[in-house]
């Protein structure tokens, strides 16, 4: 019986998280860790923000004194992010503050400088204030010694600026994993050489290079594998040289597909031997030889779906990194669509905004092996199997294709 895809990411996430080892780390600086997996927890080195800081330009004020609005207060000079105020405010005093900021003594609020009608040593303030309107409280986002990010997260832009800012220039990240990529047919050729007529070009392997890339890993590339038993026992035998083995082509019923079986004689363990899934039916995932491989369809679509649902978590796991799950969006379907019977289906879509709702299209495509339609795809639209035929209008699941 097939696996449904929530059972089969079920089990890529069981025997990914049994089998990794913590992979070994390295120390980068800052400007090297973009994309790259924590393998240190990161505590802040001081209170965050480091002191009551004004989060506008205006009046440090005492809010007590403007319960009765207008109201005109002796501003006692000026305090500007980078300084501090000396001196404490008392009733009826205040101080011209700036962005960032420290908040005087004496002072529990910041009046806006539009609310304030002079800028002469006697403002009128025309507005009340609660105690610390417009003021961040010391230690309010993070007190000093808390962690601020794991060990297993991966850094993107906001996580590298937090690290920045708690004044960590270099951090200790887990070593990426190396994948060894292996397409497979007798007609698939070097996409930088002519084809014959009816050979085809090696699209797959770019295409999950990008992917592995893009997914945290090495991608490795050494050659293509003819549909020939022993050529794939050579060239599998190479690939599990890396941490991970990729497969495209060779996995389906066909009489030159060996893929599966020739896996098999060398003692592979299958985990995954197809899913309940259009594109990607085929797919198969397993262990030899104590590193895991994937199988995936030939068709470029297939190669590309099973990648983004299965192996991109697998890599991540691979490389340290917290199980990140293929994430699915909602937004509404504009037309009609008809769905095939127990099946997942991943159908190249376009979500685009209208009145302020996501609202999606399925794009026009001529099944798995076309990547003219990928390309005019912004996300897939999932039908899961138990759907009925979809009408226009209803909310739907998508997976955006930057996944
Ligand atoms: P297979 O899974 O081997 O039966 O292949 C299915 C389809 O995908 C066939 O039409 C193949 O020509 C095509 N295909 C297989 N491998 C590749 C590849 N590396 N690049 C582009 N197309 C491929
Ligand atoms: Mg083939």
């Amino acid at each position: 019986m097939l696996l449904t895809f929530e059972q089969a990411l079920a089990i890529v996430k069981e025997k990914l998280s049994e089998a990794c080892p913590n992979p070994a780390a390295e120390i980068l600086p800052l400007s090297q860790v973009q994309g790259r997996v924590l393998a240190e927890d990161i505590a802040a080195d001081r209170d965050y923000p480091p002191f009551d800081r004004s989060t506008r330009d205006g009046y440090a004020v005492r809010s007590a004194d403007l319960r009765f609005v207008p109201a005109t207060l002796e501003c006692l000079g000026e305090v500007r992010a980078g300084e501090h105020f000396g001196s404490a405010v008392g009733a009826g005093q205040c101080v011209q503050i700036m962005t960032g900021a420290p908040l005087p003594a004496g002072a529990d609020a910041v009046v806006m400088v539009e609310y304030v009608r002079s800028e002469s040593s006697r403002p009128e303030v025309t507005r009340a204030v609660g105690p610390f309107e417009n003021v961040v409280r010391q230690g309010s986002e993070t007190a000093m010694g808390s962690v601020v990010l794991r060990r297993g997260q991966r850094l993107g832009a906001s996580e590298i600026g937090l690290l920045a800012s708690v004044g960590r220039a270099q951090v200790r990240v887990f070593r990426q994993p190396r994948v060894a990529i292996l397409p497979t047919g007798d007609e698939i050729v070097p996409f930088d050489q002519p084809p014959g007529p009816f050979q085809i070009r090696n699209s797959n392997a770019v295409t999950l290079a990008a992917q592995v890339a893009a997914a945290g890993g090495i991608p490795r590339q050494f050659g293509i594998a003819r549909d020939d038993k022993e050529a794939l026992r050579r060239l599998i035998q190479e690939g599990l040289e890396s941490d991970l083995l990729l497969l495209s082509g060779g996995v389906s019923v066909g009489k030159y597909d060996f893929v599966g079986q020739v896996l098999g004689e060398m003692g592979g363990e299958f985990f995954v031997q197809g899913v309940a899934m259009r594109p990607g039916k085929p797919l198969v995932f397993g262990c030899l030889q104590q590193r895991f491989f994937f199988g995936l369809p030939g068709n470029p679509v297939s190669t590309y779906v099973t990648f983004a649902l299965f192996v991109r978590p697998a890599i991540g796991m691979l490389g340290g990194a917290e199980f990140e799950p293929p994430v699915f969006l909602r937004a509404r379907l504009g037309k009609p669509h008809r769905r095939k019977l127990g099946l997942t289906m991943f159908v190249p879509a376009r979500v685009e905004t209208r009145d302020r709702e996501p609202v999606v299209n399925v794009v026009e495509w001529q099944g798995s092996g076309d990547l003219v339609g990928v390309a005019a795809a912004n996300c897939f639209l999932v039908v899961h199997p138990d759907q009925m035929d979809l009408a226009a209008g209803e909310w739907v699941d998508v997976l955006p294709k930057g996944q």
